[in-house]
């Protein structure tokens, strides 16, 4: 245990220090203590809210008048509103605050056949959704999303837009911010982000999709307390989000995490990335389809859909396809749980649908890859898996004012949960 938990709490600058994580780390600049400091607070009324400032202070370990000054800011700048009074025994009321729920944020998640566009608030609360067939051409799909969100900025003219969140199914190049890499997309190299900052006057974040659910994870979801998770996503294709000791991976190239396209075997068939046998085309939606089709059970070929439709009404040729689709879905975690060490895996995808049936061969497979100790925890995602991609856009366009992942516990946060200041 670090020694800073047994310092009793104190105001000032030792507090404030406190919040810096000195293994990666250069001494930090007042202005950048005040910065990490209202991100602290912004994430407590966050998870907290309605909260008054008295616990602001008692949970953070900030001075009384610290959180005066944030809170007072936070407010001016539209962040935090008064909210409900709470009712204490006795002495006087404190004011509760809460986050404004009138700062919108415009979210997208671009799959190869379908775009959502969605506008959600704050908490993560969705206000409003509609679904395009995606473009064949990348131009065409910037300068409809341009002109859908434009329109949805008038509809909601009572929201302050904080900025515009899209999920891509690929990697972009973190300096250029072209899509680089979205082999299941067929779109050439282009940027998504300039065009439609230039439209809409908005800032724009682009997240791969594994790495926006592994978001919405730590910030929606069960895995506030997790500081090693992948996240695993399967859809048309097969993507992971790593987060490690609290952060989540980029790489080189912001390429880490594709595990979907390890090939186990050079012989198998043909990846949509040029490659062959990669663990995704054993184990994606288009696979079960794969395997079914092979059964000779489909002359004319259902939809992943369709798949599960048949399995749930007990097809057996379609419930041995999705089971295949699940032994390989575990089986690739080998490679997870010998690289990565998680803690817990999350797998977001349609398919979770039949947990009952699926869940348990997977979690056999990932039992049986385990070197030492418990395996990881393997469960499906809270949320369904488009909103898992939504709702991670969103803490990607708000992460920038609460602090880098907004990861910090609810309680007494561990110092290193703070890693905020970062030498290069
Ligand atoms: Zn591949």
């Amino acid at each position: 245990m670090s020694s800073f938990e047994h310092c009793p709490r104190k105001g000032g600058i030792d507090v404030e220090m406190r919040q810096i994580d000195f293994t990666n780390t250069q001494v930090a600049s007042s202005e950048t203590a005040r910065n990490i400091n209202r991100g602290v607070v912004l994430n407590l009324i966050r998870k907290r809210q309605p909260i008054s400032r008295a616990d602001l202070a008692r949970i953070s370990g900030l001075q009384r008048s610290t959180v005066s000054l944030i809170t007072e800011q936070l407010i001016r700048e539209k962040w935090v509103v008064y909210g409900a009074t709470g009712r204490l025994p006795r002495g006087r009321r404190p004011t509760f605050l809460r986050l404004n729920d009138r700062r919108g944020i415009l979210v997208a998640d671009v799959r190869p056949t379908e775009i959502t566009i969605a506008v959600a608030d704050v908490n993560g609360r969705f206000l409003s959704h509609q679904a395009i067939a995606t473009p064949q051409n990348p131009r065409a799909a910037v300068a409809d999303l341009s002109a859908r969100m434009r329109h949805l900025v008038e509809v909601h003219s009572d929201l302050i837009f904080e900025g515009i969140g899209i999920s891509v199914p690929g990697r972009f190049d973190p300096v250029s911010h072209h899509i680089v890499f979205a082999p299941n997309l067929h779109w050439p190299e282009f940027d998504l982000k300039g065009p439609l900052e230039k439209a809409t006057g908005m800032r724009v974040d682009l997240e791969n999709a594994a790495n926006a659910c592994v978001l919405a994870e730590v910030w929606f979801g069960h895995a506030e307390k997790v500081r090693d998770l992948v996240v695993v996503t399967v859809s048309e294709g097969l993507g992971t989000g790593i987060l490690s000791n609290g952060q989540l991976v980029k790489g080189r190239n912001g390429m880490a995490g594709e595990f979907g396209h390890a090939s186990l075997n050079p012989d198998g068939p043909q990846c949509t990335c040029g490659g062959r046998g990669c663990w995704e085309v054993y184990a994606s939606n288009r696979a079960a389809l794969r395997y079914y089709q092979e059964s000779g059970a489909a002359p004319n070929g259902p939809t992943f859909h369709d798949l599960l439709s048949l399995a749930e009404a007990g097809d057996p040729l379609a419930v041995r396809a999705l089971e295949k689709m699940a032994h390989a879905i575990g089986s690739g975690m080998r490679m997870l749980v010998a690289g990565v060490a998680p803690e817990e895996i999350v797998l977001v995808g349609e398919f979770t649908r039949q947990w009952k049936r699926l869940g348990p061969i997977i979690e056999a497979e990932v039992a049986a890859a385990s070197l030492i100790g418990n395996p990881p925890r393997v469960r499906p995602a809270a949320a369904e898996p488009g909103m898992a991609r939504l709702r991670g856009t969103v803490a990607l366009v708000l992460q920038k004012h609460f602090g880098p992942s907004g990861h910090t516990s609810s309680a007494r946060p561990r110092p290193r949960d703070r890693v905020l200041v970062r030498t290069q």
